[in-house]
């Protein structure tokens, strides 16, 4: 069967010794914030992930969800896990206390994030979604709709959902047709319909509220005749109670690949009551909110997917003998050694415990960043942590999500055979980690983000403090003679950032092919680079580690595996530097009868 246990040794030396987690506890709304508040956060949302939520992953998956009649029912034990889930007070740890939330980094909503989608990718979707709809409001509505919405979505009492796509429109929002006529009191009556809603509509909470993309009846075509509408499933009463029934209607879910207990609805809004959020025809702006929380959510199931991927293979290749050692047997007893003598299997198995492990640091210090972007006092400072955030998100959510389907589809090689049938649960991580690699804007279209607006917005001032933090690192750390094994390689990966970048500069702007020709190899490259600089945080603090005494083999590990990255994982950017340079001729020079 799959594995799991929440690595949280890993996430504590993550969180205290590599990102230095003190600076975030240090701004000024996190002073109760204690290292003993954070730990007994840890340990309980570690026994809620591995005692309820990992059990229903594989039931949940096997029975999926059940349409009748416009009504979704969750599988067998949601309903109980999901109560559970807000009786303890998880879907309000890093929300507004000035609307009830618990108002806790940002950095410990990851760590929780992590966990809640290593152990069940389907169920995390109702309250993720929920967390995007509520920074959407709390950033761009009304004042009373924030105190009517924000303190139920914030206590799960009620969910939201994100209602952009329509059966014609997916990736280009400019073509979405949902109407929304302006009536007498203020609201709007909403018609359209809106396909692969998560979480459209269920049986876990009393109320569901839809943030939907609509047009006005003036309004210009393309994006910039888009506005922002909140729609909720029954209109709430004076009291804020659930009231009459809204005309919004689930009229199917989708059977699909995988995540088969997340309900996917097609939505029909036939004149639906709603609420303008943010200004007329800026409903993008607005939405974007929503969407980079959710970009970042989504790349944190690529994170959690991989963890699991990788306990549950490398707990197989310690168990199953088959073969032998090539340098001679190292089970002599037995009929054969485990698995993990191997070097390909080791090979397989380094890959998933190298990225999972450096994902956790970039994960994490982009919480940080978060963090540092709402609540530093210096203005300076809260600008430098939002260019950095901006410019990770979408390398955060294309880079996770590939790797953690290449993950889960390395712990089924890992099983052989055994990983492909359906009794030992990981081919259900394969199916369900290829959804990540597609929704919130699919990967093709992240790299475009990065390239097209994220590398050159304010006069490329986001990229130049990226590689101003990586190359402080190389500057302060080049002198010591154990850092060189992974400062050198991290120096030489910079370099081909710079000149990757430098190239798209000069070409680009003669043939824009260039820059949608090098974007997805231009993210792998900066990807792997922002993961050789956490590696060098890793091995730096590692090697402090090691001079305290204490916890050598922790250490050593780390290590060991640091250097696997550096030697097996990173040269992988002196290839991508060679694809980017070879420009868009050969990917166009076909006509499209060719294909
Ligand atoms: C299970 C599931 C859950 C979902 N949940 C939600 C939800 O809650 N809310 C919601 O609104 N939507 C949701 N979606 C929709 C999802 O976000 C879209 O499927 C996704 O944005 C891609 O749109 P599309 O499927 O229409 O693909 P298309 O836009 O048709 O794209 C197809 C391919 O072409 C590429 N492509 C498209 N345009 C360009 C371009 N300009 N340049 C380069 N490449 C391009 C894409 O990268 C992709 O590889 C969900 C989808 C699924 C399957």
């Amino acid at each position: 069967m799959a594995t799991y246990k929440a690595p949280l040794k890993d996430m504590r030396f993550v969180l205290r010794e590599v990102i230095d987690f003190k600076e975030v506890t240090a701004l000024p709304p996190f002073g109760e914030v204690t290292p003993d508040l954070v730990d007994a956060i840890l340990e309980e949302a570690a026994k809620l992930c591995e005692n309820v939520l990992f059990p229903l992953n594989r039931s949940g998956d096997e029975e999926g969800c059940h349409y009748e009649n416009g009504v979704v029912r969750t599988p067998k034990g949601f309903k109980e896990a999901y109560t559970q889930f807000i009786d303890g007070g998880w879907t309000n740890i890093t929300t507004d206390p000035k609307f009830g939330g618990q108002g806790l980094p940002a950095t410990l909503g990851f760590v929780v994030q992590e966990m809640i989608t290593s152990a069940n990718l389907s169920f995390g979707m109702y309250p993720g979604l929920s967390h995007g709809a509520y920074e959407a409001l709390r950033a761009h509505g009304k004042p009373e709709l924030q105190q009517r919405y924000l303190p139920k979505l914030g206590d799960g009492t009620w969910s939201g959902t994100m209602c952009l796509t329509e059966p014609h429109c997916g990736t280009d929002l400019g073509m979405l047709r949902t109407r929304a006529e302006p009536q007498a009191d203020g609201s709007y009556a909403i018609t359209g319909t809106k396909i692969f809603i998560s979480a459209g509509e269920h049986d876990l909470t009393e109320n569901i509220i839809h943030l939907c993309l609509a047009r006005l009846p003036d309004a210009p075509g393309g994006t910039k005749g888009i506005s922002l509408f909140i729609v909720p499933k029954f209109l709430p009463t004076e009291d804020g109670k659930p009231g009459a029934a809204n005309g919004v209607r689930c009229g199917a879910i989708e059977h699909k690949m995988g995540i088969k207990a997340s309900a996917t609805c097609v939505m029909n809004f036939d004149g639906a009551k709603g609420w303008m959020v943010g200004e007329p025809n800026k409903g993008l702006n607005a939405m974007f909110v929503m969407m980079n929380a959710a970009r970042l959510g989504v790349g944190m199931q690529g994170l959690g997917i991989a963890e699991t991927a990788y306990q549950s293979a490398a707990a197989y290749a310690k168990d199953r003998l088959q073969g032998r050692s090539l340098t001679g047997p190292k089970n002599a007893n037995g009929p054969a050694d485990p698995i993990i003598v191997h070097p390909d299997v080791r090979r397989m198995l380094l890959i998933q415990k190298s990225f999972a492990e450096g994902a956790r640091a970039l994960a994490y210090w982009v919480g940080s960043l978060i963090d540092k972007a709402h609540h530093s006092d210096n203005a300076e400072a809260r600008e430098a942590a939002d260019d950095l955030l901006q410019l990770l998100t979408p390398i955060v959510k294309a880079y996770f999500t590939d790797m953690g389907s290449e993950s889960a589809n390395l712990a089924v090689q890992t099983y052989g055979g055994h990983g492909f049938i359906r009794e030992h649960g990981v081919e259900q991580l394969v199916r369900d980690a290829r959804i990540t690699q597609l929704y919130e804007g699919a990967n093709g279209i992240q790299a475009l983000d990065l390239v097209g607006r994220k590398l050159m917005m304010k006069g490329g001032k986001p990229a130049q403090r990226l590689l101003g933090e990586i190359n402080g690192f190389i500057a302060a750390n080049k002198a010591d003679p154990k850092m060189a094994e992974f400062v050198e390689p991290l120096e030489k990966a910079i370099g081909r950032v710079q000149e990757s970048v430098m190239y798209l500069m000069q070409n680009a702007m003669k043939n824009p092919d260039e820059a949608g020709a090098a974007a997805t190899d231009l993210l792998r490259l900066m990807a792997l680079t922002a993961m050789a600089y956490m590696w060098g945080r890793i091995a730096k603090a590692a090697h402090a580690g090691l001079q305290a005494g204490t916890d050598n083999d922790f250490y050593e590990t780390k290590l060991a595996t640091g250097r696997f990255f550096a030697k097996r994982v990173l040269p992988q950017t002196t290839a991508l530097a060679h694809q980017i340079k070879a420009g868009s001729e050969t990917l166009m020079a076909l006509k499209a009868e060719a294909f």
